[in-house]
């Protein structure tokens, strides 16, 4: 088994990496688009498949890991890999059924962590096996996988645990000088960082590293609000592709460089992306907080009086005579599950002549591309789907724009005061619709705490309830026309 492994051509291991870093880019490039998402993640999932195939060989012709030990069989070795894979798919199977669509922030955050986990580990036992013996690039390499690896393994355990709510860590957490504490870790471990390169033999300085990291990926995310955490992880996908990268210059392992660097680029743009929807800076969201400015406008003047309740039976009358109907949804339709009535909504809508889009903003509910995965979950065609730049400048030509669950995506405050925490903030023109019908439970404001003119306008009615119950209500006051 051993020649076998070891007599496999070098050229077709070095293809075979090839080959899965070419689906990787393929793979990565097909998530850009509802259409081809499910596709980019089956070449995403092969391309890893034939990574990790081509990886035993290697193992064997580069003396890594238990390869290393004439003591321990082949079959042993191959069977501790088939075992991991099996062992890793089962949990990912399990995860990917099981998983509420509402909690992929919190499952991408652990994910992100173990990758983290995994390099501090991999380049741990590199340390031990040939510390001494590691040139200086393998050095640097091995004590940024250490340092990157536990701030994103912590970091993203804190994600997770302000995600589900867990009691200790439900409110951001500040303590005096916090920032003094982050600035003197950082340094600390930077100089560890130095002196760990410049000794290669130092076990100790590397776990010494690891410590000092892990304390930074507690005490950087901790202080962040809760729901700020989709931007943080993003951001700390990035880390875990920069950590993975590192370790792949620590194994000399060329897959890995690239999958960690194309984790590490994605992750960069896709925080910048987020950042720029919510018109926040990267700063703004780690050291910052998010709330109403002292010159908001107060509740009470927003609404007093001017605010139109409507029912179910008076919207289906409206929607009786529409030609055209946008649906706006936002994190209210996540929460309400109201997708797949939504989705029939719009079905029976079409059959009646009626022509029916749906309007996406980029950070519409709580996690890039939320809206779009639920409304795929209730099978409305991709098609339907428009970014919010093709579809703001059709509102003047529809008749009702449905906003369901949606309020600072929609919120006009973002175009017209300075002061607004949202101000500048690119948002979806559904006040231009003739008449907008607004779904929500109450007056409550959104994510970014402020009141929206919207609901008070003169050409918006506000349907009051939860937003599943909404939709059903009036389908059936529609079917009952
Ligand atoms: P908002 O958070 O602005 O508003 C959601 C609204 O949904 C609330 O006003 C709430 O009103 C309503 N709602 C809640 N539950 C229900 C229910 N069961 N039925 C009906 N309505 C309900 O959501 P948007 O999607 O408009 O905006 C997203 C916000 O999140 C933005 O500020 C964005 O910057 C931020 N954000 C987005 C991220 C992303 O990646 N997408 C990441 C981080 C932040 P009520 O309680 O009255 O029902």
């Amino acid at each position: 088994m051993k020649d076998f492994l070891l007599n496999i051509d070098r050229s077709y291991l070095t293809l075979a990496y090839l080959l899965a870093a070419v689906l990787f880019i393929f793979g990565l490039k097909g998530l850009c688009r509802p259409k081809t998402a499910v596709r980019g993640n089956l070449l995403n999932a092969l391309g890893m498949l034939i990574a990790v195939l081509a990886t035993v060989p290697l193992m064997y012709r580069e003396g890594h890991g238990p390869t290393a030990d004439p003591n321990i069989s082949p079959l042993s070795t191959i069977g501790l890999v088939v075992a991991a894979v099996l062992i890793g798919s089962v949990i990912g199977a399990f995860c990917a059924l099981k998983i509420r669509m509402t909690a992929m922030p919190q499952m991408v955050a652990l994910l992100n962590g173990f990758g983290g986990g995994a390099s501090v580990l991999v380049a741990g036992a590199e340390q031990l096996a040939n510390g001494k013996a590691a040139d200086f690039d393998v050095a640097v390499a091995i004590f940024a996988s250490g340092l990157i690896g536990a701030v994103t393994f912590w970091g993203s355990l804190v994600a997770f645990a302000k995600l589900e709510e867990y009691k200790a860590f439900k409110k951001p957490f500040f303590y005096p000088g916090l920032k003094t504490i982050n600035a003197l870790l950082g340094l600390a471990a930077v100089a560890l960082l130095i002196y760990g390169i410049t000794h290669p033999g130092e076990t100790g300085a590397y776990w010494g590293l690891v410590a000092l990291a892990s304390v930074l990926g507690l005490t950087l995310v901790n202080p962040i609000g809760g729901a700020d955490m989709p931007v943080v992880i993003a951001l700390l996908n990035s880390y875990s592709g920069l950590a993975a990268a590192s370790t792949g210059f620590v194994l000399g392992n060329s897959v890995l460089i690239i999958a960690g660097a194309l984790v590490g680029a994605s992750g960069v743009i896709l925080t910048q992306i987020m950042c720029k929807a919510m018109n926040r800076s990267m700063t703004n969201v780690l050291f910052g907080t998010m709330g109403p400015s002292a010159g908001s406008a107060s509740a009470d003047d927003v609404y007093a009086g001017k605010v139109k309740a409507t029912t179910a039976d008076e919207v289906a009358m409206m929607l009786d005579g529409a030609r055209r109907v946008v649906v706006v949804p936002g994190y209210g339709m996540a929460v309400a599950q109201a997708q797949h009535a939504v989705s029939e909504l719009a079905q029976y809508l079409e059959s009646k002549g009626v022509e029916v889009d749906f309007a996406i903003h980029p950070v519409a509910g709580r996690m890039p591309g939320h809206m779009n995965v639920l409304l795929a979950e209730a099978e409305v065609p991709y098609d339907k789907l428009k970014e919010m730049d093709e579809v703001n400048p059709t509102f003047s030509q529809t008749d009702v724009a449905i906003v369901i669950g949606a309020n600072d995506v929609v919120n006009p405050v973002a175009r017209t005061d300075p002061h607004s925490p949202i101000a500048g903030m690119p948002i979806l023109d559904v006040d231009k619709a003739r008449t907008v019908v607004v779904v929500k439970r109450s007056l409550s404001p959104g994510f970014a705490g402020i009141p929206n003119p919207l609901f008070a306008a003169d050409n918006t009615l506000m349907y009051f309830s939860d937003g599943k119950k909404a939709i059903l209500d009036l389908l059936a006051a529609l079917k009952e026309q």
